[in-house]
């Protein structure tokens, strides 16, 4: 098995990302004839664009800025993009492909470096966009994303940001949580249960032995029925703060009716104050009759950390001030412009050209944010938590996922 020098796991390092060791090869070669050619100078605009959104989205919540910045520091570039967490449609109201960023600079200061960007783009954009829909579902009840095990490990520190910044309340991973500031969230897992012997014996071993500030929310779909165990689990646990049901699919028949039940017979004996989480194969479709249903938080997993990448490009169209473009794409510099009310976009070919809404006739503004001069970073990073609060901002602003 080959090996890696100081490398144990299949994933590169910061190192090897920096260097350009994960470019694709003929972008080595390109970088090698403009060399050998006396054109290492020649300076290109090149601008991400994404035809089409994956499965008809109407928007998606941009990601990856912040990484895309810290990999082109130090290098001779300009960038100008909208900032992270912006959420965007892939064309603009006439219908033309909405650059979301530009970079701007001798070629081979970046040529290798598309590969790295799209990928920090596309993956996380695709994820924080899945969380917002899954947000945008949820309404203001609890969500917290618990995908990170479908992905590989060394990517959870992303996911779980990317997830967080798109609408999730908490992260499960201890790595996910130090990366946005907060602390980790869970309730517990079968193997818990199973291992105690009996789901009782569980909830008042944890309530025993577990930090008090951590809520008591217990997992009540072990052994026995639903109800029988929410309602035995109020009766162990004083001041239990809510069950968990994550139902086999094999045993759920409706779970809409499942939780109908025990909120029913919950409440019934007092314990209006007991809430219930649901979790197991939840999306932006399956969440909204839960939540009609009475489930009070969700944990959401796989639907968001194996969320669809989005396609985004990033191709040259103006080099030394010269308009180009290769077939299918549209060239020249363009001015992107935003709607303050309705988030609608537009492109001028000229800075000084704001369009007016066409849907709302109100005069846009720049929504360019110049990101990067000459490799130095213009804009400060931001805490997870900021950058969160304005997408749930615009996201009141969209009709629905
Ligand atoms: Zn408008």
């Amino acid at each position: 098995m080959e090996m890696r020098a100081g490398k144990r796991f299949f994933t590169a390092s910061d190192e090897e990302i920096m260097s350009g060791r994960t470019t694709d090869v003929y972008f080595v070669r390109t970088l090698e004839v403009l060399r050998a050619k006396g054109l290492a100078d020649k300076v290109a605009l090149a601008e991400m664009t994404v035809a089409k959104l994956p499965r008809e989205w109407p928007w998606a919540v941009l990601t990856g800025v912040e990484e895309t910045l810290r990999l082109m520091e130090g290098k001779d570039v300009d960038i100008w993009g909208l900032p992270e967490g912006t959420i965007f449609p892939s064309r603009t109201q006439s219908g033309v492909k909405l650059p979301v960023m530009t970079i701007e600079g001798p070629y081979t200061e970046y040529c290798v470096f598309e590969t790295p960007i799209l990928g920090f783009m596309c993956h996380s954009t695709g994820v924080a966009t899945m969380a917002a829909r899954c947000r945008a579902a949820a309404g203001d009840r609890p969500m917290i994303a618990f995908g990170i095990r479908r992905t590989h490990p060394a990517i959870s520190p992303m996911l779980d940001r990317s997830s967080f910044i798109g609408g999730c309340d908490a992260v499960s991973s201890l790595l996910g949580a130090e990366t946005i500031g907060r602390p980790p969230e869970g309730t517990m897992p079968h193997a818990l249960i199973i291992m105690m012997g009996d789901s009782i014996e569980a909830f008042k071993a944890f309530d025993d032995v577990i930090d008090p500030s951590v809520p008591r929310i217990v997992l009540v779909d072990t052994y026995s029925d639903e109800k029988t165990e929410a309602i035995a689990a109020c009766r162990a646990v004083k001041g239990l703060a809510g069950v968990r049901l994550d139902t086999p699919g094999s045993r759920r028949g409706s779970f809409t009716e499942l939780i109908r039940e025990v909120r029913w017979e919950l409440d019934l004996r007092g314990f209006e104050n007991v809430r219930i989480f649901v979790s197991g194969g939840l999306d932006e479709k399956t969440i909204p009759p839960l939540a009609e249903a009475g489930a009070d938080g969700f944990g959401v997993g796989t639907s968001i950390s194996n969320a669809p990448t989005v396609d985004f490009a990033l191709d040259i169209v103006d080099i030394e001030n010269v308009p180009v473009a290769k077939r299918g794409k549209f060239g020249g510099r363009k001015y992107l412009f935003r709607c303050p009310e309705c988030f609608s976009y537009e492109v001028a070919v000229r800075s000084n050209d704001a369009p007016l809404c066409a849907r709302c006739g109100r005069p846009m503004g720049s929504a360019f944010t110049k990101l990067m001069e000459r490799g130095r970073r213009l804009v400060p990073q931001r805490p997870a938590a900021e950058i969160r609060d304005e997408v749930l901002q615009q996201l009141k602003r969209m009709e629905g996922p």
